[in-house]
């Protein structure tokens, strides 16, 4: 039984006919699930004309009004998050309770977004000069674009949606076409929530799609996340057209684990966060930089816990972990252990022979030790479950390491010394750090954001750099004086 996935535009489906579609699979069982229409041209048209039309209206919606829709959205994300969990797990294949912990971390993001009222309170200063009061106005862009990645297809749109709605803007929302189907479950939702047609609309599609947004000059601004060739092309394209861009990139995420570190929760914490996900995640531990002289055993702690790791479909209870999302992606992944094995790397644990179900995009979690940084499987972003172990010789060694990296997402230190750990949060340049936590994802009252090649723009996502995301700002400057105060001065207002 497959099914038809369209577009969600001016609060319905679409029901035209499109041009090219593409596969949406269960990767648990690699049979095709549906198809997805790709949007051309005419429908990221008809996409951002229903969001112009609906812009001037929601804009003028009061503040109450549209929190009190977030509100009601809340509510009805919090009452279907086991639905929305098994959407999740169908089509991306992580297991269903971290499926259900992806809803969670989005629906903070929704909590945040219903207290626009306060966040978008201005600046007021009365008396500036004398009789003259300045004030501050932060009003909506208008059309706003966000394109998201596979790898969370709820948590992610969710970064930004309901923060560019309570701002007053309207949005186009491009999913990532493997799996489709969570941003439609959320569109619906925020229909019955009592958003306004046209307000979220989502179009499906790849490229051209994403080049029909990023050239459009009705869309002011672009929300993205994924890869980093994709983000530093979506930055420069869509600054190139005028629009203001956030562009979340890829990752290579370190955990420092020091010689006074507690072995076993970090061994825990390695498996985690190199596993969770089977490592299809922005955050995912990829490198443990072990300082001497913990490396082995270390490693044989990783790599005993790696042991009792069960990988099966998602939607089963007893499964940990589960397949990766496409056929495509697997054996890229797989080709990295071919090659980590070829740089002379020590294959301690090897994915390919784990015990796996038939059928699905499968791979077993995989370990290397004594990685150099020269080789693929460290300076590639692989985004599967492969865990590299490069081995220092001191604390300034491993920080060079993490500082060497071009990416800068997050990374993690393990440590039960403080002041180490507060050297660390100084001296380490990365956007999100981990104080022995694994995958220090900012909850939704702070933003979301790496540095380097993991974030093109100077916006982070959610929390508060999302408010000023979505945004802009106007100073009024006012006097109300009177008449006999008049006269002609050309010389340039000075404050008195
Ligand atoms: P991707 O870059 O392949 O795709 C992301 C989006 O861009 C999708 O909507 C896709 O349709 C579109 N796209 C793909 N190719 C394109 C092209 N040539 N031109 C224009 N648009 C294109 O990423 P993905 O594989 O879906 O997701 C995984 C990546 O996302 C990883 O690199 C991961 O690190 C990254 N990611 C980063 C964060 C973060 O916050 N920094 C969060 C989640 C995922």
């Amino acid at each position: 039984m497959t099914r038809r996935i369209s577009h969600w535009i001016d609060g319905k489906s679409w029901g035209g006919v499109a041009d090219r579609t593409g596969e949406v699979f269960d990767p648990a069982t690699g049979e095709v699930r549906g198809y997805v229409d790709f949007a051309g041209d005419g429908q990221v048209d008809e996409a951002v004309a229903a969001a112009a039309r609906a812009f001037p209206g929601w804009r003028d919606t009061s503040l109450a009004a549209r929190s009190r829709v977030l509100f009601r959205f809340r509510e009805l994300l919090t009452a279907r998050r086991d639905e929305l969990a098994e959407i999740i797990t169908g089509e991306h294949g992580k297991v269903l309770s971290d499926a259900a912990g992806e809803v969670a971390r989005a629906i903070e993001n929704v909590e945040y977004a219903c207290g626009a009222p306060q966040m978008l309170k201005g600046g007021f200063s009365e008396n500036a000069s004398t009789g003259v009061d300045v004030f501050s106005i932060a009003q909506p862009l208008g059309v706003v674009g966000v394109i998201s990645p596979f790898n969370f297809p709820a948590m992610v749109p969710l970064w930004f949606v309901p923060n560019a709605i309570a701002c007053g803007n309207t949005v186009v929302l491009k999913p990532s076409e493997k799996d489709p189907s969570a941003s439609l479950f959320i569109a619906e939702l925020l229909a019955e929530a009592g958003l306004p047609d046209g307000v979220v609309n989502v179009l499906h599609g790849d490229k051209v799609a994403v080049d029909g947004l990023l050239a459009h000059p009705v869309v002011k601004a672009i929300s993205f996340v994924g890869s980093t060739p994709i983000a530093r092309y979506v930055y420069e394209t869509g600054t190139s057209h005028g629009k203001r861009v956030q562009a979340l990139g890829g990752a290579k995420n370190h955990m420092v684990v020091l010689p006074d570190a507690d072995l076993d929760l970090a061994a825990d914490a390695a498996v985690s966060a190199g596993f969770g996900s089977a490592g299809e995640r922005c955050m995912a531990v990829s490198v443990v930089v072990a300082v001497d002289p913990v490396g082995d055993e270390l490693v044989s702690k990783i790599a005993s816990r790696m042991g009792s790791l069960t990988v099966g479909d998602g939607r089963s209870p007893d499964s940990e972990m589960g397949p990766l999302v496409t056929a495509a992606h697997r054996d890229r992944v797989a080709s990295y252990v071919e090659a980590g094995v070829s740089a002379g790397a020590l294959l301690v644990v090897d994915g390919r022979s784990a015990p796996v179900p038939g059928g699905g995009f499968w791979l077993g979690p995989t370990l290397f030790d004594r990685v150099r940084t020269d080789m693929s499987i460290y300076t590639d972003e692989i985004f599967g479950p492969v865990l590299a172990v490069v081995r220092a010789g001191s604390y300034d060694d491993a920080l060079a390491v993490v500082n060497a990296n071009p990416y800068g997402n997050g990374t993690a230190i393990f440590t039960n010394d403080g002041r180490a750990a507060r050297r660390f949060q100084n001296e380490v340049e990365v956007g999100m750090v981990g104080l022995n936590v694994p995958i220090p994802v900012p909850v939704g009252y702070y933003s979301f954001g790496g540095w380097k090649d993991s974030l093109f723009g100077d916006s982070h996502a959610y929390g508060p750099e999302g408010f000023h995301f979505f945004t802009r700002t106007k100073v009024v400057t006012s006097r109300w004086p009177d008449p006999a105060q008049g006269g002609v001065n050309l010389g340039f207002p000075r404050n008195s």
